[in-house]
């Protein structure tokens, strides 16, 4: 038998074993191996990482930006290069099917793809004779040590929303991956060595609450991005705040679509039940309300019914695997409670995926797909995310009802639309209450150019991760205004 690795932390451009007097398991969750051994790092642990990147942060701001961005160029050669593996340690840690782990891969990667256009993305802005013979500019600076808090779902993708942007704007930086799923970040952090960039500016620490207090406390760490639950974003959002830093704190979901009469409903199907039930329901953009409008209820709950059953579900890492595990088995009990909730307040199950049988992998975290209908609009079933593969139904009789019910939400990630009339198309982009809409489109990620715009209790901040947002959140503007008086006498 192989022995269980114990993961290292990356500081300054080595691999140091961890002082941690603490270890976690890390969990295959689809066969419940043990994979590996995650240190809960210290606060010296983290003030080590602040402190060589500190190090690193001056010489590395002086750094041409076209030269910056090479280390980048390198970096994307080298994770199509492993682009296999990390699907594959994706799946192994994180449950998800191997397709939506290369899908998150392939996002992971376009981020860095535009984070090489920084000699562009990075430009301020000038005017000449702002008064007689006075120009002004405004330059964009880095800030200087930052950091990233990730959450299980998305370990190659996430920390891409902000790390390249981050380097390629002058910073130095730290990752804390999360604790359940440290192993596609050490990965990357091998490739990320191979790319020879200067010891110091990229570091990654593992660990969880110390760790992440500690990065909240320090005094070297201007900036903070941090992805995860809302109570949790909530906490590093005011605290990070309160020290003074720089907060980008995006938070959980609870995300409606809404299928009109005249939605396409074989379409509408397929693409919710992906939405839905796609890495098992653990998407921050994973639809978990659907509201039926008019005679959409009994064709859409017949049509998703059947898709549901059909979804086979095992170990990712199998072909013709559909849905994978949920995270933990506390997931998993978590979430088969809150279904047990929405029978409790009048809904029924349609579909009911507790406790299946998956032979061979009788103690993985299974939970088919399952569908509530009849759930009431104001009980906790529908506003409490369940982050599993449950969609809740709800009935109601217009567009006008549903938007309100959709803008009624704590939440505002995502919602979407199924129609195929252009009126209602534009009166719900124009109406709902969320960061991030579709139309006849179940997840609304937008692409790394776009920033990955969360509302309400889904995001705490100003600026979004990815595309320019990131890029104006990973620097600070300095405006110059200059005279030069034109005395050509002393000149010559
Ligand atoms: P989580 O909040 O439990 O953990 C996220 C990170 O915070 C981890 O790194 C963890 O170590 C740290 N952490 C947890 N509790 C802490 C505490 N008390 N003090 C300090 N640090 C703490 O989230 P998770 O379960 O890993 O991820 C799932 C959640 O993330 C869901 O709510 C999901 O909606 C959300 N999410 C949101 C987005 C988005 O874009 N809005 C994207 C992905 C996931």
């Amino acid at each position: 038998m192989n022995a269980i690795p114990t993961l290292p932390n990356y500081i300054n451009g080595q691999w140091l074993t961890s002082s941690a007097t603490e270890y976690l398991d890390v969990i295959n969750p689809a066969t419940s191996e043990i994979l590996a051994k995650v240190p809960l790092s210290s606060a010296s642990e983290v003030n080590q990482a602040a402190v060589a990147a500190a190090t690193a942060f001056v010489s590395w701001r002086r750094t041409p930006a076209t030269e910056r961005v090479q280390y980048l160029f390198k970096l994307k050669n080298l994770l199509e290069e492993h682009f296999e593996d990390l699907a594959r340690i994706i799946t192994q840690e994180c449950g998800k099917t191997l397709a939506e782990s290369q899908g998150e891969m392939r996002r992971a990667i376009e981020n860095v793809e535009v984070a090489c256009g920084i000699p562009m993305m990075m430009q301020g802005t000038n005017l000449e004779d702002i008064a007689r013979g006075i120009d002004e500019m405004m330059i964009r600076q880095p800030l200087g040590v930052a950091a990233v808090i990730c959450p299980f779902n998305f370990p190659g993708m996430i920390p891409f929303w902000f790390l390249p942007y981050a380097i390629a704007t002058g910073n130095t930086y730290i990752v804390k991956p999360s604790e359940k799923v440290p192993l596609t970040m050490q990965k990357i952090f091998q490739l990320i060595e191979k790319t020879g960039i200067p010891q110091g500016v990229v570091n990654l620490v593992n660990g969880a609450k110390e760790a992440v207090d500690a990065i909240l406390e320090h005094p070297k760490i201007r900036a903070i991005s941090f992805v995860g639950s809302t109570p949790v974003a909530k906490y590093i959002y005011s605290r990070g705040a309160a020290n003074g830093k720089r907060m980008q704190c995006q938070g959980g979901a609870k995300n409606p679509i809404i299928v009109l009469p005249d939605a396409d409903i074989e379409m509408t199907t397929r693409i919710a039940a992906d939405s839905a039930f796609g890495c098992a329901g653990q998407r921050c953009l994973a639809a978990s309300i659907a509201v039926t409008v008019g005679e959409a209820r009994q064709t859409f709950s017949e049509a998703i019914a059947e898709t549901a059953k059909k979804r086979v579900v095992g170990n990712g890492l199998e072909q013709g695997v559909e849905m994978g595990p949920v995270i933990t088995t506390q997931s998993k009990t978590r979430i088969e409670g809150l279904i047990q909730q929405g029978l409790e307040e009048g809904a029924n199950l349609l579909i009911d995926g507790r406790n299946p049988q998956i032979t061979g992998y009788e103690r993985g975290n299974f939970i088919r797909p399952t569908i509530l209908q009849n759930v009431n609009p104001t009980g906790e079933i529908a506003r409490t995310e369940i982050f599993g593969p449950v969609l809740s139904l709800i009935h109601l009789d217009s567009i006008d009802q549903a938007i309100a019910l959709v803008n009624s939400g704590q939440y505002g990630n995502m919602a979407c639309l199924f129609t195929s009339r252009g009126a209602a198309a534009r009166k719900f982009r124009y109406e709902a209450e969320a960061g991030n809409i579709g139309i006849n489109i179940g997840v609304a990620a937008p692409m790394a150019f776009f920033p990955f715009s969360g509302w309400k209790d889904s995001f705490f901040g100003d600026l979004h991760g990815q595309g320019n947002h990131a890029v104006e959140f990973f620097t600070q503007t300095k405006v110059i205004v200059e005279r030069w008086p034109n005395d050509w006498s002393r000149q010559f």
